[in-house]
């Protein structure tokens, strides 16, 4: 009930007129789906919005001095700090506005711009690590290693990693054999009221697929982003994996971000799926892809021992910064230089790959707007 309350809360937080800007959020259905106005987005978070005609495209800009939300029209991606993210539905133009989803605004943007506000999970002391596959199950191959092998190696390094910093490690699977997807949840969520969940997977596509991935639960009435063995009409249905939505994101950009800053791969995007592992798991839970298996230059650097160490240490300092983002705050925070730990987005997407400004340079410019960067980190 507690968690209910405070994803309740959080909502709430999401669209009442709180303690920031915006006085009234100006809800609107399109072909029956709530929208929010990104005037109202930008007014309630306290970000210039600009847009950005360039060809067809019309491109939209939200930033503040340490933080920039770009996007584009029709599109579903839209990158925070420089790090991609999958909206769950495209932003749309309609009239001389552009609008984002309500489920975007509650389920994506606010934990990610505000994990202070989701309950405190500075707590939680038990990490459990899912290496995919195992025993006849090999998941992807290669002829520099198999899925199974190296997902086991990440978790093993992992393990000890986060042993040392006191935490307790728990792993579904500690050699090479096979365990259901059932057991793996059913075991983990005896945790659920301290632990976190993290399932290390490699990708497999058709030999071009290149870069990393963090998966993570969909909201009820969001599409998966592609299948997931999930059943017809899921998507209807809440899950025991939907209790903790706010957090998911929260943990995923936390993951995410850390694994971008440490892995010479390309940026796939945090992106949306009912995977048995995070529809059935009742604790803040994701999947990582750690680059593509199937994908004979990306085998060869997850092969290198180093390769796999870095991976097992981005999982160690995302679960850090996830726990550090959201223990409880001060309610009136206050300013933040960029690059300063400790505060909301930069704290938990300090990790992120540092990437000079790709942001569109606003078409009709003063040039007074915001300069926006992320700040290097190592
Ligand atoms: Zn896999």
């Amino acid at each position: 009930m507690f968690r209910l309350l405070a994803v309740l809360a959080l909502l709430l937080a999401g669209l009442a007129p709180a303690s920031s800007g915006a006085a009234t959020w100006n809800l609107t259905s399109f072909d029956g789906r709530e929208y929010v106005p990104l005037t109202d987005v930008s007014q309630f978070y306290k970000l210039g919005l600009r847009f950005n005609q360039a060809g067809a495209q019309t491109q939209v800009l939200l930033a503040s001095p340490g933080r920039s939300l770009r996007g584009t029209v029709n599109s579903k991606e839209l990158f925070i700090n420089e790090v991609k993210f999958i909206l769950s539905f495209p932003l749309l133009a309609v009239g001389d506005m552009v609008y984002l989803s309500r489920n975007d605004l509650t389920k994506l943007i606010e934990p990610v711009l505000r994990p202070h506000r989701l309950r405190n999970l500075g707590a939680i002391n038990t990490i459990i690590l899912d290496p995919g596959h195992g025993g006849h199950d090999r998941g992807a191959t290669s002829a520099f290693g198999v899925e199974k092998d190296f997902a086991l190696d990440v978790a093993l390094r992992a393990r000890e990693m986060l042993r040392r910093r006191g935490f307790r490690v728990l792993l579904t699977r500690q050699a090479d054999y096979f365990i259901p997807l059932e057991e793996r949840t059913r075991f983990a969520n005896q945790y659920r009221d301290n632990g976190l969940f993290v399932s290390i997977h490699f990708n497999a596509g058709s030999g071009v697929g290149t870069g990393i991935e963090t998966y993570l639960m969909a909201p009820r009435l969001v599409p998966s982003y592609n299948g997931d063995g999930a059943p017809n009409a899921a998507e209807l249905q809440q899950w025991p994996g939907n209790v903790c939505d706010p957090e998911n994101m929260a943990l995923a950009t936390a993951m995410h971000s850390a694994m971008l800053s440490r892995l010479p791969l390309d940026d796939r995007g945090i992106k949306r799926a009912r995977f048995h592992v995070l529809r059935m798991n009742e604790l803040p839970s994701v999947l990582l892809e750690g680059g593509f298996v199937s994908n004979a230059e990306e085998a060869q650097k997850i092969a290198q021992p180093e390769f796999r160490r870095s991976l097992a240490e981005a999982i160690v300092v995302a679960i850090d910064n996830f726990k550090a983002a959201t223990q409880d705050q001060p309610a009136t925070p206050p300013p933040v230089a960029r690059g300063e730990p400790g505060q909301n987005l930069d704290q938990i997407i300090r990790e992120a790959r540092s990437l000079s400004p790709a942001a569109p340079a606003p078409a009709q410019s003063s040039g007074t707007g915001p300069k926006v960067s992320v700040p290097s980190q190592n």
